[in-house]
């Protein structure tokens, strides 16, 4: 229907750009380890926090024993998730919305051709998104009618190929995941010396792929302001303004993310004939296609 370009987003790096998860918070862990050793300490559970005006003290548990540890700093991050205990001991209320959208997602050996292509197939069933991932594989995310918790690699591979004519080999298979998707917003995001970002300031929807961004640029905006305060700066004005901009661009990734979950759901085939010959006029105008490549690229 339509190709966008992804040249307008940005002069260096002109094109689509994917790696697992994983494979990016190793190479972020390795960067840490570099910088200071003893930076990431794992397997230790904050359980509790008091700010005394000044700094945060912190209680929690560490290790198989369960060794109790305390700690204190002059301003927290918390970055603990979707569910995140520390918004709830903070007493932060977060505005979350299950919606009704579900999806089968898998891993398979990249048989298609289409090279380091994102492909969003629109179809009467309901959308199929198929992501090139570095090694020869390629993800594939189909919107289903309801959650199919128990659906196997066979399952995905049938349903792509009914609706896309590509059918994935099941035995190449290397991840499966059947989810819903949920929205949240934390209605502060700075409380006293506290700040939440990544999931447990703003949960968005998977399907556009902003979450984790989200959070990284969350981190990004915050990091000069500590270090500001380090330095002895009083940086309260800094950090509410922190609170209101990272919210409003989770507001806007959320929006986005429902735009596209909305396009991707199943319509009846003559409906989606005429919304297709639409978006794919629409598309046709650069600026449109621009437009979408900057927003997709979170600018
Ligand atoms: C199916 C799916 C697909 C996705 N695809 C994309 C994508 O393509 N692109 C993208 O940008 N994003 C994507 N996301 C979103 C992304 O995975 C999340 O936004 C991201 O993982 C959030 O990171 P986080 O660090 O904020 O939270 P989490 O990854 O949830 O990490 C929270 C951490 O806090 C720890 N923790 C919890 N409680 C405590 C405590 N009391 N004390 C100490 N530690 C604690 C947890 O153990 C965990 O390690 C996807 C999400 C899903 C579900």
């Amino acid at each position: 229907m339509a190709a966008v370009d992804f040249s307008a987003a940005s002069a260096r790096f002109p094109y689509v750009l994917t790696l697992p998860q994983l494979r990016t918070e190793a190479i972020l862990e390795t960067r840490l380890r570099d910088l200071d050793p003893h930076a990431l300490v794992r397997g230790a559970k904050v359980d509790s926090l008091h700010d005394d005006g000044g700094r945060v003290r912190l209680h929690g548990t560490a290790g198989p024993a369960g060794q109790e540890f305390e700690t204190s700093a002059r301003i927290t991050v918390a970055a603990d998730g979707a569910r995140s205990p520390l918004r709830r001991l903070l007493g932060t209320p977060c505005r979350t919305r299950d919606l009704p959208d579900t999806y089968l997602m898998g891993d398979f050996a990249d048989t298609t051709g289409d090279g380091p292509v994102g492909v969003l197939y629109l179809e009467s069933g309901g959308i199929v998104e198929s992501f090139p991932l570095p090694g020869g594989i390629r993800r594939w995310v189909a919107h289903t009618d309801t959650l199919l918790s128990g659906a196997t690699a066979e399952d995905l591979s049938a349903l792509v190929f009914e609706r896309t004519g590509v059918r994935p080999d099941p035995r190449s298979n290397t991840m499966l995941s059947a989810f819903s998707v949920r929205t949240g917003l934390a209605r502060d995001l700075v409380r006293g010396r506290t700040v939440l970002i990544g999931d447990a300031a703003h949960e968005v929807s998977p399907i556009g792929g902003q979450g984790m961004n989200l959070g990284w640029l969350d981190a990004a905006a915050l990091a000069p302001i500590i270090g500001a305060s380090l330095d002895g700066h009083d940086v309260g004005a800094a950090l509410a303004a922190f609170g209101r901009d990272r919210r409003r661009a989770a507001g806007v990734a959320s929006l986005q993310a429902q735009l596209n979950m909305a396009l991707g759901r199943p319509l009846p085939p003559r409906l989606l004939a005429v919304r297709n010959a639409g978006l794919s006029g629409l598309f046709r105008v650069p600026a449109v296609g621009h437009l979408v490549a900057r927003r997709f690229t979170m600018q």
